[in-house]
C-alpha cells in the first residue's frame, strides 16, 4: 500500500519504511493526541460557478497544525490514517466541524454546499449514514447542505458495500461526488448505477490543459460525459484565467483553484466570500457595460 501522493513537504509517514512498526505506532499515537489537543484544523476552499463567478460551495480539507513541525498537509497522514483505520475518527471530526461551520454560516444568511471527503474505509462502516445523520441533527443543519466526495477506487474496493452506504447517505439528502475523476480505476457501469450528483475532474488534467492538448481533450470528454449523464461537473486546480475561460466554454459548471483561493481557515470563509462577491459584482458590471 503506497501513499497516494507524495508532496514536497517533510515526510511524516514514508511507505518505504512501513516495516518500521515503531514509526507507525508513534504516528498513530501522535494523531490520537492531535485530535485530543485540537491540532487538526478545518480548512476550506471556495467552489464557484464558472458561469456567474458566484460562490456556490466549499470543500472541507483537513490540516494538522503540529506544535513543533508546523503545518502538516493531508498527503502526509491521510494514507496512513486510511491504512490504520484512524480515518474514521478524522472523517467524523471533519463532518462535525463542517456541520458547525454550516450552522454558523446559516446564521449569517449564507447557504453554501459543503463538500467533505470520504474514504473507502468509511464506506465499509455500516453505521456511517446513521453517524452522519446524528451529526446533522446535533448541529440542526440539513443533510442536503452536504456533498460527499468519494474516489473511484473507494467504490471499486467493495462495490456492493460501497453502494449500500452511498444509497443510505443519498436517501438522507446528501449529494455524492466522484472525486479525482479519471485517475482511478472505475467502471462506467457503476457511475450509472450509483446515486451520483457530481463529477470532479482531477487537477492533474486541469492544471495542464492550456499546455497539453491531450489533457485538454480528457477534460473536454469528461465534461461531456458528466453533462450527458445529467451530472454537475466540477474542475479542481484552476490556476489561471485562461483555464477558467476554457472550462466555461466546455460547459464545466463549477470549479475551485488557487486562481480564486487557496484553502483558508474555516472562520475566514464568510469574509472571503463577501469580499469576492463585491469584486465579482463589479467585474460583471464592467463586463456588461463593455459589452
Ligand atoms: P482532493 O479531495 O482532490 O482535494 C483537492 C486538493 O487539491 C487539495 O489539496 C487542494 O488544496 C488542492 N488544490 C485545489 N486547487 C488547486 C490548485 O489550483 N493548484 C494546486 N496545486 N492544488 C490545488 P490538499 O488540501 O492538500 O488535500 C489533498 C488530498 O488529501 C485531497 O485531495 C483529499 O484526497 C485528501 N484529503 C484532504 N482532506 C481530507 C479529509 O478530511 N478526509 C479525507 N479522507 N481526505 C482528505
Ligand atoms: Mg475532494
Ligand atoms: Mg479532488
Ligand atoms: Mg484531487
Amino acid at each position: 500500500h503506497v501513499a497516494k501522493r507524495s508532496g514536497n513537504q517533510a515526510v511524516v509517514y514514508d511507505a518505504a519504511t512501513d516495516e518500521s512498526s515503531q514509526q507507525s505506532l508513534s504516528l498513530l499515537g501522535e494523531l490520537r493526541r492531535a485530535v485530543d489537543r485540537n491540532e487538526l484544523k478545518l480548512y476550506v476552499q471556495p467552489k464557484l460557478s464558472l458561469l456567474t463567478g458566484e460562490v456556490t460551495g466549499l470543500e472541507a480539507l483537513v490540516r494538522w497544525v503540529h506544535p513543533q513541525r508546523g503545518m502538516i498537509f493531508p498527503d502526509q497522514f491521510i494514507a496512513f490514517s486510511e491504512k490504520t483505520g484512524f480515518i474514521r475518527v478524522i472523517t467524523l471530526w471533519m463532518l462535525d466541524r463542517a456541520a458547525a461551520l454550516c450552522s454558523a454560516l446559516a446564521a449569517e444568511g449564507m447557504y453554501p454546499k459543503l463538500s467533505v471527503n470520504i474514504s473507502a474505509r468509511d464506506l465499509m462502516d455500516q453505521d456511517l449514514a446513521a453517524k452522519f445523520s446524528e451529526i446533522m441533527f446535533r448541529h440542526k443543519v440539513s443533510a442536503a447542505s452536504f456533498c460527499l466526495e468519494i474516489t473511484e477506487s473507494a467504490i471499486m474496493d467493495d462495490p456492493v458495500r460501497a453502494q449500500n452506504t452511498l444509497e443510505s447517505l443519498h436517501a438522507l439528502g446528501a449529494e455524492l461526488s466522484i472525486d479525482d475523476f479519471g485517475t482511478g480505476y472505475s467502471s462506467l457501469a457503476y457511475l450509472k448505477q450509483l446515486p451520483v450528483d457530481e463529477l470532479k475532474i482531477d487537477k492533474s488534467f486541469v492544471m495542464n490543459m492550456e499546455h497539453d492538448a491531450n489533457d485538454a481533450k480528457i477534460v473536454r470528454s469528461t465534461v461531456d460525459l458528466g453533462r450527458n449523464l445529467g451530472l454537475r461537473v466540477v474542475a479542481e486546480g484552476i490556476e489561471s484565467d485562461k483555464a477558467w475561460e476554457l472550462l466555461a466554454q466546455m460547459g464545466c459548471h463549477s470549479g475551485q483553484g488557487y486562481l480564486m483561493s487557496r484553502p483558508i481557515p474555516a472562520n475566514e470563509f464568510s469574509a472571503w466570500t463577501r469580499r469576492w462577491t463585491v469584486g465579482n459584482t463589479a467585474r460583471r458590471q464592467a463586463g456588461s457595460d463593455a459589452g
